[in-house]
């Protein structure tokens, strides 16, 4: 069985729409599917309707933003109804926080010297679904204002550069709470990826457990073999299941593509042991 746990579409930063993103899966061999967009359902309801035209188990997610300690971290939740009122007014306040912080960071790229931001992200802001820093980062590099996406970040986008605009996300414990209010599971998403001492990402764990959080991600891109062991451990140490995923966002970003990640280690119990207890 390969079940890839983490995935964006167009209804946030991802390149795709859902059901294209779903015919790639499928391809792929994949049997197990979750979309997990940023902060939002609504790839999740375009395909509703139509889940059944795919031969892959299909999971309802999402990957909300939240702080702690000061940081952004991200907090997927699995299973999660799309429907439920408090997620869906959580997911109303989100949006509008993210179009805030767009006009925010638009500010300050027009002040330092690229006359226009402000006027084109206003528009961007209103098309877009979810506007992400991704999508900013787009508008950078198409307008030539870096030579890649990645300088994008580096110089504009990431915390310390000229644009940033730190994010005042809901605590950690309102997300796992309102992922577990709408039935969902609570997975602590990449925990590598936040640049946090190992004491401090420990204590992040411990947190997240304390918080209701039920699985932490194990598996994904790039993670080095000593940083999969160590979280393993952790997962078994705090009692919580493991999770894989590719992030998967677009084509273009070969470090990250559907379906592909290291194996879960024997010893952690899988998340999916939650749905699939014969597996
Ligand atoms: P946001 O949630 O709007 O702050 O945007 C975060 C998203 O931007 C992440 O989910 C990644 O897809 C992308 N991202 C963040 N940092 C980088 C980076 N240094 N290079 C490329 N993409 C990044
Ligand atoms: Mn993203
Ligand atoms: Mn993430
Ligand atoms: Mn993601």
């Amino acid at each position: 069985m390969l079940r890839d746990l983490h995935n964006h579409t167009l209804a946030s930063d991802g390149s795709l729409e859902p059901a294209a993103l779903l015919d790639m899966a499928v391809e792929k061999g994949i049997d197990e599917i979750a979309i997990t967009d940023h902060d939002s359902v609504d790839g999740l309801m375009e395909i509703h309707a139509n889940k059944a035209q795919w031969s892959l188990n299909i999971i309802d997610g999402v990957e909300l933003s939240a702080n702690w300690a000061k940081q952004t971290i991200h907090i997927v939740g699995l299973n999660i109804d799309p429907r439920h009122s408090g997620l869906t007014s959580f997911i109303k306040l989100q949006k509008s926080k993210r179009q805030q912080r767009a006009l925010q960071m638009a500010h300050k790229l027009e002040q330092s010297g690229l006359t226009g931001s402000v006027a084109d992200i206003e528009y961007m802001a209103d098309q877009q679904n979810m506007v992400c820093r991704t999508h900013l980062a787009q508008y950078l590099l198409e307008r030539g204002a870096v030579n890649s996406f990645a300088n994008a970040f580096k110089q504009y986008l990431a915390k310390g550069a000229k644009a940033f605009v730190p994010d005042e996300w809901f605590a950690l414990e309102d997300a796992v709470a309102i992922i577990r209010q709408a039935g969902g599971v609570a997975v602590l998403a990449h925990p590598t990826r936040y640049k946090l001492s190992s004491n401090k990402l420990q204590q992040l764990v411990v947190d997240f457990k304390s918080a209701g959080g039920q699985a932490i991600e194990v598996c994904y891109p790039n993670i080095n073999p000593g940083q999969k062991n160590l979280l393993a451990n952790w997962a078994n140490k705090h009692n919580l299941l493991g999770s894989q995923g590719s992030d998967f966002h677009a084509l273009d970003k070969p470090w990250a593509q559907l379906g592909k990640f290291p194996t879960m280690p024997q010893e952690v119990t899988p998340v999916w042991n939650l749905w699939d207890p014969s597996s």
